[in-house]
């Protein structure tokens, strides 16, 4: 919002973030042993819009990736998300594409309309899958069964007929060629006079500066003091684990290949009497050539617990107490609420860029009389430099 506001109104914006870095959840680092880590647990890009790619590429390159996660469950690992591969896992011996859908039609439940994400994959995929890939994993992550949840949480996760292992579907899938840090960097340098504040709480900023608008992507409970109670946020704890080449060579339980830890960038647990939920190893997808590894095992954990308000719940009950919330931000003035902590809803990235883009044009046009021209002569200036 910085970025576009300062280039297309010509507003002065200050950044500020009560953590000690720019780039929010998706903030990456080199760790003690040279390697590249997600801050905040792994942060898998990808679109299917065009605009989102041109923005961003405005500010870094790529490295393609095809996003690989395996689940690891009795005793061994299985092809995830749930495909033909995971089908022949399962029976134990080489099957085709119409013997999995025949398997699926027999086992699938019928239920009409799937209402939470129970039913849905009930409906998808029948019990025993449910419950070996899906139960205990979605119950560890929110401490809510599936069937308390939205038929969206579990419904996101493909189910392919073929051997498609991939994770993801989008088109574009792909992580910042030299990392997220580097690429809100970048941004905020094309952001001058943007000035960036760590450190620095809204609270504290309220005491330094006036302003004439407000972009704001924190809590929306925090906001308005938890008028209407605290929203139910669930978190994670991420335990990180390096290795060097020797310390990975010794280590009995590593499984990769040369140079990794485990088998493939993400492994799931979905074993209810494991309490990590999955372990990531970011170097399959960062493609960072270096000897040394870190993986990082993932535990849910209440808010109460880390302070960092993770997820929002996608569940009716927290819905209708953000929705009293919500009309409080309807009415707020000078102040645009933005992002997954302030709308209090499961975004991915590439979905909050495009809505920062929409946003900043609203604001274009409110505040910039020829808004619209004056952002088509940014384009253009910007088009000329890239080429
Ligand atoms: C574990 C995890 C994995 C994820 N994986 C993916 C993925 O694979 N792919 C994907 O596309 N998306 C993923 N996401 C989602 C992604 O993190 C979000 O879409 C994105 O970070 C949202 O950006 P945002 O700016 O809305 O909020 P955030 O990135 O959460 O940034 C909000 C910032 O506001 C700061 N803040 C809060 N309150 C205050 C305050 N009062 N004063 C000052 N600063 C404040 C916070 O410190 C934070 O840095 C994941 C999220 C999590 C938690």
């Amino acid at each position: 919002m910085a970025e576009r506001l300062a280039r297309l109104l010509r507003w002065r914006c200050v950044v500020i973030d009560k953590r000690e870095h720019i780039g929010g959840n998706a903030h990456d680092a080199f760790d003690s042993a040279g390697v590249l880590v997600h801050s905040y647990g792994p942060h898998y890009f990808r679109t299917n819009s065009a605009r989102i790619i041109d923005y961003l590429s405005q500010f870094t390159a790529w490295h393609p990736v095809e996003y690989s996660i395996k689940s690891r469950t009795a005793g061994r690992y299985w092809s995830f998300p749930v495909n033909l591969n995971t089908y022949e896992e399962m029976v134990g011996h080489p099957a085709t594409e119409e013997e999995f859908a025949a398997y699926l039609e027999r086992v699938r439940e019928p239920i009409e309309r799937p209402a939470n994400s129970e039913e849905v994959m009930l409906a998808s995929i029948g019990r025993e899958l449910y419950e070996r890939f899906f139960e205990g994993y979605t119950l560890k992550h929110w401490k809510r069964h599936p069937r308390e949840l939205d038929a969206s949480v579990c419904g996101r996760i493909p189910v392919r007929l073929n051997r498609d292992n991939r994770y993801l579907s989008e088109s574009f899938q792909a992580l910042p060629r030299d990392g997220y840090t580097a690429m809100f960097g970048s941004m905020l340098q094309a952001s001058a006079p943007t000035r960036f504040l760590p450190g620095m709480p809204l609270e504290e900023a309220r005491r330094h500066f006036t302003w004439k608008h407000l972009i704001y992507s924190g809590p929306i409970d925090s906001y308005f003091g938890e008028c209407h109670g605290r929203l139910p946020w669930r978190s994670l704890r991420f335990e990180p684990e390096s290795f060097t080449a020797a310390k990975l060579r010794n280590d009995a339980s590593a499984d990769g290949p040369a140079g990794f830890w485990q088998p493939a960038m993400q492994v799931n647990y979905p074993d209810r009497d494991i309490p990590f939920t999955r372990i990531v190893e970011i170097k399959h997808a960062t493609g960072q050539r270096i000897d040394a590894t870190t993986i990082v095992r993932e535990y849910p954990a209440d808010y109460e617990e880390t302070g960092e308000p993770y997820y929002p719940i996608p569940a009716p009950d927290a819905k209708r107490q953000y929705r009293l919330y919500r009309e409080l931000a309807e009415r707020e003035e000078n102040t645009t609420f933005i992002g997954r902590l302030a709308t209090y809803r499961y975004y991915n990235m590439d979905q909050i860029v495009g809505m920062a883009l929409k946003k900043a044009d609203d604001l274009v046009a409110r505040f910039g009389g020829g808004g619209n021209k004056v952002r088509s002569e940014n384009e253009e200036v910007r088009r000329k430099k890239l080429r």
